[in-house]
């Protein structure tokens, strides 16, 4: 995609601080640094989020993810790692070219995402889940 940011680090025509390369992804230091060691897992193709993936783009993002994550872990010792990644704006996503934020997390860093349980009842899940696997069996 031509104005598409990360299309343009994958063909380098801007600059990126690559961790990482295989095929089908691109790992590469974020710009904004959380914490030190915080690396981007891109596609390489474009693909506007999670949804558009077909199996061997997510599977090779998940590779590239387990591989990256280690390597952090190794490198930062950080207390934790979380592994973010958003679809659509209001999930909180900004670059729409999909990519897996690896962000290495301290005790008090400061990084926050409330989780607002509702705890419906288990016939809710039930029924939740039932609209999923109909459309998984699809
Ligand atoms: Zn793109």
């Amino acid at each position: 995609m031509t104005d598409c940011v990360f299309c343009k680090i994958v063909a380098k025509q801007i600059p990126a601080t690559v961790v990482h390369e295989d095929e089908l992804t691109l790992a590469f230091m974020d710009i904004g640094q959380v914490n030190p060691g915080h690396v981007l897992v891109a596609l390489k193709a474009h693909a506007e989020n999670l949804y558009t993936l077909d199996d061997a783009q997510a599977a090779a993002v998940a590779r590239s993810c387990a591989r990256v994550a280690r390597a952090i872990r190794d490198a930062f010792a950080p207390d934790g790692l979380s592994v973010y990644q958003a679809n659509g704006k209001p999930a909180g996503q900004t670059v729409f070219h999909y990519h897996v934020h690896l962000l290495p997390r301290h005790a008090g860093d400061g990084m926050e995402l409330t989780w607002p349980v509702k705890n419906p009842p288990r016939e809710k899940l039930e029924e939740y889940a039932a609209k999923i696997r109909a459309r998984l069996a699809r």
